[in-house]
């Protein structure tokens, strides 16, 4: 399983290599960091944010003029908002192999707090593996330390651990390969 992960510009510079090890790991599957060329769709003035599912839109479009069959993970830092929530840390649209995380609200500098580098790679890791997780056919977990747990807070994020939960994992590995 291969995954492409496209890095946005104005997303935190650096940390893209870590992030996809990271991701790897937790996965068990292989991905490609390169810079972005999906242009950012559904920025709405009044909110400051982005449609997520306007933008899975424009990863779609992407994929399909550029016959990627593979899942794509889009970074972005721009804050992500769906209809019916005031913000997402990130949306998959598994029918279609896309995906996107937001690191706007990753950072601790976004809660006042003192910027780490490893916790911002911790949680960006997390988003990201979740959203590939569903992307390569998991659904949402209870078991609120598994990747696949839907985090509402940055508590809860945190409080997961960069890892699929046995019962994930197993499920993981009888999916078909695609
Ligand atoms: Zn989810
Ligand atoms: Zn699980």
């Amino acid at each position: 399983m291969h995954i492409h992960i496209f890095w946005d510009c104005q997303s935190p510079a650096g940390l893209q290599l870590p992030v996809s090890r990271l991701i790897e790991t937790i996965l068990g599957v292989k991905t490609t960091v390169t810079e972005n060329h999906v242009r950012i769709m559904g920025y709405v003035d009044a909110r400051r944010q982005v449609d997520a599912q306007a933008l899975l839109d424009s990863i779609q479009a992407y994929k399909r003029r550029h016959a990627i069959a593979e899942p794509v993970l889009l970074v972005v830092h721009q804050d992500l908002f769906r209809n019916g929530n005031s913000f997402v840390f990130g949306l998959a649209r598994e029918s279609v192999g896309a995906g996107v995380v937001s690191t706007a609200r990753l950072g601790n500098e976004y809660y006042g707090r003192a910027g780490s580098d490893e916790d911002y790679m911790d949680r960006i890791a997390k988003e990201g593996a979740h959203e590939i997780g569903h992307l390569i056919g998991l659904p949402h977990c209870e078991d609120r330390e598994c990747v696949m747990f839907r985090p509402d807070t940055l508590d809860e994020l945190d409080r997961k651990k960069k890892m699929l939960c046995p019962l994930c994992r197993k499920q993981l590995d009888t999916l078909p390969a695609r």
